[in-house]
């Protein structure tokens, strides 16, 4: 069986449904967006990371027309929207606060949009039903906000975007009201409403695993700038900085000093009388120069004895211990004061602790277990 994987990122026949180039915003003397320059793809479910101020909110409002670039060009579907005021563009943008409106049934709150741009009646009835039920809530048709719950409220405030068949979607925190678990449910739902109409859907989120789960591809933004942009797993696995390892998910920095040993091999010296460590990489490093190896406390196993054969190993001592339930996190101390934290899954219900505070333990990872970073 082929997998038809979505990917028109790396089609260069593929025209780009979004295009920003190199637009910048600048608010009197301060920078919010720096001379960014990114392609967007129909059908994408494209995520903004990063911490608060870092520019994404202003992304989204120079895509929807609430504001213009100082500098540079937005193109959406090839036309330049410099002079597309936000009414005339096929840009809906869902804020946080849903603002659906108190007075009016879930019904009439799909179908304002709807009657303000003058549809004719029985189109309007067709296309409300078709978003209820989209969004599953045909039966809540006549109840009103206040009478249904909050995951409820918020699908109602997504069919009302949808309504007029946006091409493209800005959400920012669209699920930051609902609890951790209504969130997760309401993320399959998002995609899976988003597989169903085809829109193109730009989210900002705080939550990086939300955008992990929800996002064809994500970008971690910075002061204005866009470092990286991959697919989840490429972001997790192959961040391209110090930066954005540490930013998506937990990471072990290792600072030390590079030695080529092979094609794409390199020991990095990280301390005074220890083995270095042994990892594979495409970074290209000069001899001696300073690198980080960044490694996920889940690769790093954690055991009683020196693993024979490993390729890193290391011995350390455990200083604290973090149990969530279904994982146990080790912080362990290495030689020379380095702090390291591994993860362990705790598989069986009632398993005797098997390590304890002051442990002697061996730390292993594997030859590619770790990334190796320049900056
Ligand atoms: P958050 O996650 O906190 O919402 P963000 O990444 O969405 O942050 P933006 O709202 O895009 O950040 O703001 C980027 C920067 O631009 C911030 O430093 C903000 O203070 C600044 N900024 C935004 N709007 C204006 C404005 N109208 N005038 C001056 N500065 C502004």
């Amino acid at each position: 069986m082929t997998v038809d994987v979505f990917a028109p990122w790396e089609d260069p026949t593929e025209k780009p449904l979004i295009q920003f180039k190199g637009v910048t915003k600048r608010y009197g003397s301060f920078t919010a967006i720096d001379n960014l320059t990114q392609d967007i793809y129909t059908r994408e479910f494209f995520a903004l990371l990063g911490p608060s101020g870092c520019g994404k909110t202003t992304m989204m409002r120079m895509l929807a027309g609430f504001e213009t670039p100082t500098e540079g060009q937005i193109l959406i579907a090839g036309q330049d929207m410099a002079a597309v005021p936000p009414n005339e563009r096929a840009v809906n943008m869902m804020f946080q606060s849903y603002a659906l409106f108190p007075h009016l049934s879930i019904w009439d709150n799909i179908a304002f949009g709807l009657r303000r741009m003058k549809m004719p009646k029985a189109q309007i009835e067709e296309r409300v039903e078709e978003m209820l039920r989209l969004t599953r809530m045909t039966q809540f048709a006549r109840r009103k906000p206040h009478q249904v719950s909050g995951g409820q409220r918020q699908r109602v405030a997504l069919a009302r975007s949808l309504a007029r068949a946006p091409k493209l979607l800005l959400l920012d925190e669209p699920l930051g009201a609902l609890d951790k678990k209504l969130r997760e449910e309401t993320q399959f739902e998002l995609m899976d409403i988003q597989e169903k109409t085809g829109t193109t859907f730009v989210i900002v989120t705080h939550d990086q695993e939300e955008a992990m789960t929800v996002a064809s591809r994500v970008a971690v933004m910075d002061h204005g700038k866009i470092i990286q942009v991959a697919t989840p797993p490429k972001i997790y696995e192959e961040p391209n900085s110090v930066y954005v390892a540490d930013f998506i998910g937990d990471v072990n920095i290792i600072e030390g000093a590079a030695h080529k040993t092979s094609e794409d091999g390199y020991d990095i010296h990280w301390a005074e009388g220890q083995e270095p460590i042994h990892a594979k990489t495409t970074t290209v490093l000069s001899e001696g120069q300073k690198a980080f190896v960044a490694l996920r406390p889940e690769k790093i196993s954690i055991g009683e004895e020196k693993p024979e054969g490993a390729v890193n190993a290391v011995k350390g001592k455990i200083i604290d211990i973090g149990y969530l339930g279904n994982i146990s996190t080790y912080h362990v101390e290495l030689p020379g004061g380095v702090m390291v934290k591994a993860q362990a899954t705790n598989t069986r219900r009632l398993s005797r602790r098997n390590f304890t505070w002051e442990d002697e333990v061996w730390l292993s990872w594997t030859l590619t277990a770790a990334s190796v970073l320049e900056r």
